[in-house]
C-alpha cells in the first residue's frame, strides 16, 4: 500500500494553465508522487493535512545561492561589489575549514527550506578542499531540501581573469560516487567561471568536462562591466550555447546577446536584491521577456542581502513595473494602460522557471499529477492575508516565511504547523555561531574584519594597488 497524504480544503494554485486553480481544493499525494488534484478528492487512509484558510502551491525554486555565505549573513548589507571582493572572497572566504562549511550550508539551506524553498541551487564555490566538498554537501543532504549541487570550485579560482584550471577531480569524484544519479533529492551540476571570470582556454575545458559528465551549467555573466565584453557573442562563436546552461544575472548582456540566448534554449537566473546593490545593472527581466526567456529568481549573496524568495518576488516585479512605467512615459503616456508584468507571471519565475533552470521542470515547479510532491502550504488567516481577494497577489506581494505552515518534498512532510521537522534548532544555531566567531578570531582584524555593522572593507580595486 502507498503512503497517501492528502491536502485538504486549501486555496490551490497549480502553476499549471492545464489545471488551472481550485479555491477550496486537495491534492493527493501518494509516496513521492503528486496523483490527483481537485475539488472533494476521496482519500480513504490518507493522512489529511488540513489547509482551510491557507494557500497551497508547489515549493518555490531558488535558481543560485551561495549558501556557504549564510554564515555572514548581512555583513555586506551595506558593501559594494568591490567591499564584497576584499570582505568575502579576499578576507572570510580563505579561513573556512570543512567544520565551517558544513555550518553555513546547513543553517543555508534550512533557512531557505523553512521559507517555503523546497529546490535550492546550491552555487558552491569555497571548496577548497574535497574535505570542503564533502562537508558541504553532508549538510544539504542533512537538511531534507532538494537540492543541486553546483561545484564551483575554491576560492583561489575566483581571482579574475583566472588561468586555473577548475578541480575537475573533485567534480568527477562525486559524479562517480555520491552524486552519480540524477533521480536523488540532491543531484550535481558545473558552477564555473567561464569566460568573464576565467580564460576562454579554462571556460573551453569546464564546457567539456560538463559535457563529459552529463551535468548542466551555471554560470554569471553580464554582471557589472565585466559583462559588456560580449561573453555571450564569444560562446555562441564557439557553439558553446545550450539548453543545459543556465545565465545568472544577464544585466548587462546586449540585447542581440539574449535572443543567441533564447535561439540556443539556455535559461536564466535574474537576483534582482543584489544586482542592484552591487551594480550589475538593472535586472533584465523585461529584455529577457523580450528575447523570449522567462527567467528564473535567485538570492545570490546571502551575507548582504535576504534569504527568502517573497523578497525576491517583490524586488523583481516593483522594478519592471517601475521601468515599464518609465517608458511608457518617455513615450508621451502618463502610465501603462494595463500592467504588462503580472504576480502570475513573477509566481512562474519563483516555481515552474526555476524547476525549468534546473532541469527538473518535467519532476517539479507545478502541482501537476505525476509530478513529485514538493508542496507548500502557507497560512492565508492572518491579518495581511485577510480577506484574501487574489490568491496570486496576496502571496506575492504579502506572504512572507513566516506564513509556511506545512512543506512537502518529495512527498515527505518536512515542515508541520510552522516548524521544520526532526531539526534540532539550537544546534544548528550554535554551529553556525561557533563557525562565525572561529572565523573572525582567525581573521584577526585582517582588512578590518569584524562583526557588528560597521565593518566596510577597503574597495578591491584598492586592495589590489597597494599589493
Ligand atoms: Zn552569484
Amino acid at each position: 500500500m502507498p503512503h497517501r497524504t492528502l491536502i485538504k480544503g486549501g486555496t490551490v494554485i497549480t502553476v499549471d494553465p492545464a489545471l488551472g486553480d481550485f479555491a477550496p481544493g486537495d491534492v493527493l499525494v501518494e509516496d513521492a508522487t503528486i496523483v490527483e488534484v481537485g475539488p472533494e478528492l476521496a482519500a480513504a487512509n490518507a493522512d489529511v493535512i488540513d489547509a482551510h484558510d491557507c494557500l497551497v502551491l508547489p515549493g518555490l525554486v531558488d535558481t543560485h545561492r551561495h549558501t556557504w555565505q549564510a554564515l555572514f549573513r548581512n555583513i555586506g548589507s551595506d558593501w559594494t561589489l568591490a567591499h564584497y571582493f576584499t570582505g568575502l572572497h579576499g578576507t572570510l572566504s580563505g579561513l573556512y575549514r570543512p567544520e565551517d562549511t558544513y555550518s553555513g550550508n546547513l543553517i543555508g539551506t534550512l533557512e531557505a527550506l523553512d521559507s517555503g524553498i523546497t529546490t535550492l541551487l546550491d552555487w558552491s564555490h569555497n571548496l577548497n578542499t574535497p574535505e570542503h566538498t564533502d562537508a558541504a554537501l553532508d549538510a544539504v543532504v542533512e537538511s531534507g531540501a532538494r537540492v543541486v549541487f553546483g561545484h564551483g570550485g575554491g576560492h583561489r579560482h575566483w581571482q579574475p581573469v583566472s588561468a586555473l584550471p577548475h578541480p575537475a577531480d573533485d567534480v568527477r569524484r562525486l559524479r562517480e560516487g555520491r552524486l552519480a544519479t540524477d533521480d536523488a533529492l540532491v543531484t550535481l551540476c558545473l558552477a564555473p567561471r567561464g569566460n568573464q571570470f576565467a580564460t576562454m582556454e579554462v571556460t573551453e575545458q569546464d564546457w567539456a568536462l560538463a559535457d563529459e559528465l552529463g551535468i548542466r551549467i551555471s554560470c554569471h555573466f553580464g554582471d557589472g562591466e565585466w559583462g559588456r565584453g560580449r561573453p555571450i557573442a564569444q560562446l555562441a562563436e564557439k557553439g558553446m550555447l545550450g539548453p543545459t546552461l543556465t545565465l545568472v544575472h544577464c544585466n548587462t548582456l546586449a540585447d542581440d546577446e539574449l535572443r543567441m540566448m533564447a535561439d540556443a534554449g539556455c535559461t536564466a537566473s535574474i537576483s534582482p536584491d543584489i544586482e542592484m546593490q552591487m551594480g550589475h545593472g538593472w535586472p533584465a527581466t523585461g529584455r529577457l521577456l523580450d528575447a523570449g526567456i522567462r527567467p528564473s529568481l535567485s538570492i545570490d549573496v546571502c551575507c548582504s542581502n535576504g534569504g527568502h524568495l517573497f523578497g525576491t518576488m517583490r524586488a523583481t516585479i516593483g522594478t519592471e513595473r517601475g521601468f515599464d512605467n518609465e517608458q511608457a512615459r518617455e513615450r508621451g503616456e502618463a502610465s501603462v494602460a494595463e500592467i504588462e508584468l503580472t504576480c502570475r507571471d513573477v509566481l512562474e519565475f519563483a516555481t515552474i522557471e526555476g524547476a525549468r533552470a534546473c532541469g527538473l521542470d518535467r519532476k517539479i515547479g507545478s502541482l501537476t499529477p505525476g509530478k513529485r510532491a514538493d508542496v507548500i502550504v502557507v497560512r492565508a488567516d492572518s491579518f495581511g492575508m485577510t480577506p484574501l481577494n487574489n490568491p496570486v497577489g496576496a502571496f506575492v506581494y504579502n506572504a512572507h516565511p513566516g506564513l509556511v505552515d506545512t512543506i512537502l518534498v518529495d512527498g515527505k512532510v518536512v515542515k508541520r504547523d510552522g516548524k521544520l521537522v526532526g531539526v534540532d534548532q539550537a544546534r544548528v544555531r550554535r554551529l553556525a555561531v561557533e563557525s562565525r566567531d572561529d572565523i573572525i578570531r582567525r581573521a584577526d582584524g585582517k582588512a578590518g574584519a569584524r562583526i557588528g555593522g560597521d565593518w566596510i572593507p577597503k574597495a578591491y580595486e584598492a586592495v589590489a594597488a597597494d599589493a
